[in-house]
């Protein structure tokens, strides 16, 4: 199969997943992980109709994206290190990998001198798994109020990368987890945080039963990856 009938099924498996849930399937976008893959399969995909794309690497993302359409919507979604704050402004439409204060300092910053806002979302780590990035739930309320009164980053909801598992519903707790979290958030915070980015290839659709607003889909698309 080619990635793009990869990539219809993916959307076909999408819509089911939210009919079963009675959701509008309007309402979930597919960010295709592009990682570690070359920068003509992306152009196939774009020219098929598939706009967003998910990066983990800023080099490797900058590369691209000085050889693809600029029309396409660049994802950060991997491990952003304070130092490379700089590098991802103004270019990715969504940094889903917020994750403390000192880098969400660091993104207003930088976004400040720009004179531009930058949309991002911030990672939760539910398992408090140690080699994980994400922060804590118990230390989020410093970065949420940074966050609340930033007006240069724009706070749009939350991601998840839960523990790994080979049962596609191992991971279904966490996602309804993280679905309360954004609720008690909301409420606490007065904001709308209507996006929820979770659910990888294992386990999407049961993302998207869950509440899901991004899901974030690699290797179904374009194939296993090369070990970095
Ligand atoms: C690589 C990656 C994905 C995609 O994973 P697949 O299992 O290949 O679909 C999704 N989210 C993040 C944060 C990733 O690093």
């Amino acid at each position: 199969m080619d990635i793009v009938t990869r990539w219809r099924a993916v959307r076909e498996d999408m819509e089911q997943a939210a009919h079963r849930a009675g959701r509008n399937a309007a309402d979930v976008r597919l960010v295709a992980v592009s990682k570690l893959h070359p920068s003509e399969d992306i152009r196939t995909l774009f020219q098929a109709g598939q706009t967003a794309f998910g990066e983990n690497y800023v080099q490797e993302a900058l590369g691209k994206m000085a050889v693809l359409p600029s029309k396409i919507a660049w994802h950060f979604i991997g491990h952003l290190q304070t130092n490379k704050a700089k590098h991802v402004l103004g270019r990715f439409a969504l940094i889903h990998s917020l994750d403390s204060l000192r880098l969400a300092r660091s993104l207003h910053d930088g976004a400040e001198k720009l004179g531009r806002q930058q949309d991002v979302l911030v990672q939760v780590n539910l398992a408090l798994e140690k080699q994980k990035s994400g922060i804590h739930e118990a230390d989020l309320r410093p970065l949420a109020e940074f966050l609340a009164r930033s007006h240069c980053l724009r706070w749009q909801g939350l991601m998840l990368m839960p523990p790994f598992f080979d049962d596609p519903e191992g991971a279904r707790p966490f996602f309804s987890r993280l679905r309360e979290l954004a609720v008690r958030l909301r409420q606490e915070f007065g904001l709308a945080l209507p996006e929820l980015s979770m659910g990888m290839t294992g386990d999407f659709q049961a993302a998207i039963e869950e509440g899901a607003t991004l899901v974030r889909v690699g290797t179904r698309i374009f194939g296993q990856r090369e070990v970095m």
